[in-house]
């Protein structure tokens, strides 16, 4: 059975990871961590290397070089135990639109061993804190996009991951809905879990605990907004962004 795993080291480590398609080098030697309770948002312009990242700490590929750990297990060596605690919130979604919400929800508790009242009360209590609950019955094709990712974001937390993994997840909401979206998660950060953040988007990372900054497969900056916005002597997140990553039309080396 699942259950929140007490781990209080760094949730995620990722040490020097390097990618390559062919001879193109997504990741360069990437590092970073996310702590208990703690909210970094990985921003980086198109192309930056996001989702090669992603797709190395969801398991699709392992790494050319260097290691992912999460709560302490490497992903190379233990892949079962490191996947267990981490949920993920895909760019695309990944739901059935034929199915409830809940028989969607059911159907990932059951992947991860959970069934009967367990996965249903855990479903129940997700809908409650998302405010989706009246939702349960309706097939998601009927649901806003922005309900949608709630109902993603409830199904990547009932198996109670220590790290939640979102990729560029309000790809396509409303502004409300982003803003919901983000303050739902990062109201998680009570609960100790930690999250990773990936987007393009500047304005989501104002609100991080810590800022890391992707640019061309290498990590470029990394800290506090505030000490970004010192670093790189600007006024605003969004221009130290600018100032560390050029341009958008700028093709990375
Ligand atoms: P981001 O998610 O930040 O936009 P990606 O990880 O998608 O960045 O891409 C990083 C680099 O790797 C880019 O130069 C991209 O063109 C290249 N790339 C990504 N996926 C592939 C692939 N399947 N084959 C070849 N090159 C790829």
């Amino acid at each position: 059975m699942a259950e929140w795993d007490p781990y209080g080291g760094n949730l995620l480590e990722v040490e020097q990871v390097r990618k390559a398609y062919g001879s193109r080098e997504a990741l360069k030697g990437v590092s970073l961590q996310v702590a208990p309770g703690e909210f970094v948002a990985l921003l980086g312009p198109n192309g930056a290397g996001k989702s090669t990242l992603f797709q190395l700490l969801t398991g699709l590929f392992n790494a050319d070089a260097g290691t992912v750990r999460v709560c302490g297990c490497d992903m190379r060596e233990v892949p079962v135990k490191a996947l267990g605690r981490i949920g993920v919130v895909f760019q695309q979604m990944t739901l059935d639109l034929d199915l409830s919400v809940v028989a969607n929800l059911k159907f990932h508790a059951r992947l991860h061993g959970l069934g009967g009242a367990e996965a249903a009360e855990r479903i129940a209590d997700a809908l409650e804190r998302l405010s989706i609950a009246d939702r349960a019955k309706d097939r998601v094709r009927e649901l806003s996009g922005g309900n949608r990712r709630k109902v993603e974001l409830a199904r990547a937390l009932i198996h109670r991951p220590r790290v939640l993994l979102m990729d560029e997840a309000t790809v396509g909401l409303d502004p409300a809905s982003r803003r919901q979206l983000l303050d739902e998660v990062l109201g998680l950060r009570s609960g100790g879990v930690g999250v990773l953040w990936a987007s393009h988007l500047v304005d989501e990372a104002e609100a991080a605990d810590r800022v890391v900054v992707l640019h061309a497969g290498k990590v470029v900056a990394e800290g506090t907004p505030s000490s970004l916005i010192a670093d790189m002597g600007t006024d605003s997140l969004a221009e130290a962004f600018l100032k560390l990553t050029g341009p958008p039309e700028r093709t990375p080396a």
